[in-house]
């Protein structure tokens, strides 16, 4: 089965430039940062995008936001930060493994 390209990252077989890591989550910078910050934050699990997420998918999401603030606090963001999930084609989303995406400009 072929891998995303997330699921490549997550997997170290493409290199990032990686904030956070633990088994089930992931964090790396924009390769195109849209702000003077912008990282992603991934799950690990292939999920395709909120369009395709379950109930099963629940704490994994909850996860992938609870992590944002932490985070962006690290990089300076202590002021405030701006959170975005892309959703299908419309969404805007170029990347098939969801991801939430957490710019903001240091104070
Ligand atoms: P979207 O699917 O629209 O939410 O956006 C996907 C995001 O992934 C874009 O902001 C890209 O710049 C970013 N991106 C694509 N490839 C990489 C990569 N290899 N490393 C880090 N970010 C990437």
């Amino acid at each position: 089965m072929t891998m995303c390209l997330f699921c490549k990252i997550s997997a170290g077989e493409i290199p990032a430039n990686k904030l956070y890591e633990d088994d089930e989550v992931m964090a790396f910078h924009d390769i195109h940062p849209k702000a003077p910050v912008h990282f992603l934050i991934i799950p690990k699990k292939h999920i395709d995008s909120l369009f395709t997420a379950t109930a099963d998918d629940q704490a994994i999401l909850g996860k992938l936001l609870l992590l944002a603030p932490k985070l962006a606090k690290e990089q300076g963001l202590a002021d405030g930060f701006q959170t975005r999930v892309h959703t299908g084609p419309a969404g805007g989303q170029e990347v098939y493994h969801i991801h939430l995406h957490v710019l903001g400009q240091p104070a």
